[in-house]
């Protein structure tokens, strides 16, 4: 079932053979296929753009109401390329090495030397399109570092990076809507994903102010719809970034690749009170300046400003000398944790560490500590109300984003034939740990530079009946949307959908969070199916469906949530060892750190659907290494 697709030959010629191998589509007979493109962040945008471009028919689908407002724009810190403009000794072959490392050896090599390949061709892409990266005074692009890695190849456009990113790919999609090859659908949620004999031939989705639901043929789908780190309710993602999408592929048979899989971002502005609904980002750029400690003495009563340099324990930069402040997420994360939990967090809960930059600005002076980092520092102000020039920041880990998604093989293609999925959406190049500014980058190679060539391969060499909308399976899958709309509206109980969410984040957190237990597990995937029985009892939505209504769609999604989280579960209960991001706390080195188990668990694990109530099926993508050796992960 699971067939990756891998091409053959060395790793560094497999892309260039693939891509010579695959075929092409007439010039003449482009404009005879439609496309579609579901998501319009920056593999949704970038791969619409390309694919209209060539001459396709694309039909560009998101819930919001311009493409800006996709959740890439929140991007701070960077995008990773293997430009080695610094001459630091960075190469494709170290940014590959990089990335399988830093994933804890969980990711697919063929994909990732090609993710490092084509890196150097983002940063031209971009810089074509008028991207305002960072540049030195001399004129060239900057860049700088980010965690898990020793050279400086993160390009960056202040704290804002996606955002520029993402008005470039915006600008590319917009001039083919204007020349009439792309058509974009806005306030349009992916509902259902329609199978026609076997392959993926169109979505149904509900018109978000009117209520309507409706059906959209095409000869190709593909899913650029992002993450599912909402499922914890408290993350740094937008509010409305959800799973649907991907899970309702999922029950259509689409297999879900190491769901368990989320990052914990290590520097996020820490929780102030429970009614909190979103946590907030603090760009990892600042662990390139700023040094993380907390008080060496339990319970520390004293201000930041008052604690002696020798009563201070900088605990990455005594435990991991080589890479400090800048070792990779997981790692940061974990350790945030662990002084934390020993009593020597910081702040009103104790839920912090200090991110400071006091020893920076002295080097650099306030004003290049501005220049670099001054958006970031007025958004920490904004939120907690402190100067973060004068005390130190706090800072703790949230989750952050997810490297599970949707099993793709070399060619993007799900297990449905037809089906697509680029970004975040898929299971990635990152195995089970991602590092920093590497989504932007695998983004923007899906949609530029990979999907533009393997949808048209599908396309030319697949036969493909003629289908319409009139066709019976889009009168079931529509007729099955609109009935569980209706039930979810039919509920009339008493808790809001986000009660619901609420409970359930809180539970992913404490259980299938930064530490994962044999015990912990099973008491979640024992609550998790009596908590959705009661969402579908005791659910609360007020309004109709046939109208704007926020609640009905976060219900909506959030049904959703209630059954990824416990694939999610038992995808952590199943891998007995740690790796990356995905903590067991009883596999770990006598040092404490995430102690991996090759000989059981070096796969991919791709789940399928069996039906509600029914235990998933586990198939197993066995992974190699052959040009990165297995090898304990240290940063020491
Ligand atoms: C605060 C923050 C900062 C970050 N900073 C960095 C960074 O500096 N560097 C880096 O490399 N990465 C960073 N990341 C990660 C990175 O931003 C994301 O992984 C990436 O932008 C995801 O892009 P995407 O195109 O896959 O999805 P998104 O940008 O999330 O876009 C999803 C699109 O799909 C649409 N959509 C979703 N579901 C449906 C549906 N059912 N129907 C219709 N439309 C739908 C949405 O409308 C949207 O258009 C950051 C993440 C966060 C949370």
């Amino acid at each position: 079932m699971l067939e990756a697709r891998i091409p053959s030959g060395p790793i560094e010629q497999q892309w260039d053979k693939c891509r010579s191998e695959m075929k092409l589509v007439n010039p003449a007979n482009r404009r005879k296929h439609s496309i579609i493109v579901v998501g319009a962040g920056l593999a949704g945008a970038a791969a619409a753009a390309t694919l209209g471009q060539q001459g396709y028919h694309v039909h560009c689908f998101s819930y919001h109401d311009t493409p800006r407002r996709a959740h890439s724009i929140a991007a701070q810190g960077g995008i990773n390329a293997a430009k080695n403009y610094r001459n630091d000794g960075d190469s494709i072959v170290r940014l590959f090495h990089d990335t399988v490392k830093g994933g804890d050896f969980r990711a697919r090599e063929a994909n990732v030397y090609r993710l490092a390949q084509i890196s150097v061709n983002i940063i031209d892409q971009c810089v074509a399109q008028g991207v305002p990266f960072a540049r030195e005074y001399g004129g060239l692009l900057d860049t700088r570092s980010f965690g898990g890695v020793q050279v400086q190849r993160t390009f960056y456009a202040r704290g804002q990076t996606g955002q520029q990113l993402l008005l470039g790919a915006y600008q590319a999609l917009e001039e083919q809507v204007a020349s009439g090859t792309v058509t974009m659908h806005i306030r349009s949620e992916l509902l259902d994903v329609v199978i026609v004999n076997g392959r993926a031939r169109g979505i149904v989705t509900r018109d978000l102010v009117t209520g309507h639901i409706d059906c959209h043929a095409a000869d190709v789908v593909v899913l650029a719809t992002g993450g599912y780190s909402n499922v914890f309710y408290l993350s740094t993602n937008a509010k409305a970034s959800n799973c649907t999408a991907i899970w309702r592929a999922h029950r259509r048979g689409a297999l879900c690749g190491n769901p368990c899989f989320t990052q914990i971002h290590p520097t996020c502005i820490p929780l102030s009170s429970e009614h909190q609904s979103k946590l907030t980002l603090m760009s990892e750029s600042l662990r390139n300046d700023g040094r993380v400690w907390v008080p060496k003495k339990k319970g520390e009563t004293r201000a930041a400003k008052d604690i002696p340099e020798n009563e201070r324990d900088y605990y990455l930069e005594s435990r991991y000398p080589s890479f400090g402040n800048l070792v990779p997420r997981d790692v940061a994360s974990r350790n945030a944790k662990e002084v934390c939990d020993e009593g020597r967090g910081v702040g009103p809960h104790g839920q912090g560490v200090y991110l400071d930059f006091a020893e920076a600005i002295h080097r650099l002076g306030l004003e290049t500590v501005r220049e670099k980092y001054g958006n970031l520092f007025d958004i920490y102000q904004r939120i907690t109300g402190e100067d973060a020039y004068t005390v130190p920041m706090r800072i703790y880990p949230a989750p952050h984003y997810t490297m599970g998604g949707l099993w793709v093989d070399y060619h993007l293609m799900s297990t449905i034939p037809g089906l697509f999925v680029g970004g975040e959406a898929n299971f990635s190049d990152h195995g089970a740990n991602r590092l920093g500014a590497s989504a932007l980058m695998q983004g923007l190679a899906d949609g530029y530079f990979i999907l533009p060539y393997t949808v048209p391969d599908y396309l030319a060499s697949t036969a493909l009946d003629p289908v319409d909308v009139s066709h019976a399976a889009f009168t079931a899958t529509k007729a099955e949307v609109k009935e569980r709309i209706e039930a979810l509206v039919a509920v009339k109980g008493k808790r809001s959908p986000d009660s619901f969410h609420r409970e359930l984040g809180k539970m992913m957190w404490d259980h299938c969070g930064m530490a994962r237990s044999d015990a912990g597990l099973r008491k979640a995937l024992a609550r998790i199916p009596e908590l959705r029985e009661e969402f579908w009892h005791n659910l609360r939505i007020v309004g109709g469906d046939d109208e704007l209504n926020q609640t009905l769609e976060k219900a909506n999604r959030i049904s959703d949530f209630l059954e990824l989280a416990e694939l999610m579960c038992r995808d952590a209960l199943d891998r007995t060892e740690s790796c990356g991001g995905h903590f067991r706390v009883e596999s770990h080195t006598p040092e404490g750190e995430a102690q991996r188990d090759d000989a059981h668990f070096s796969y991919t694990a791709a789940w399928e659907w069996q039906g509600s109530g029914q235990a998933p099926a586990l198939h197993k993508e066995p992974l190699t290494f052959e040009y990165v050796p297995l090898s304990q992960r240290s940063y020491k």
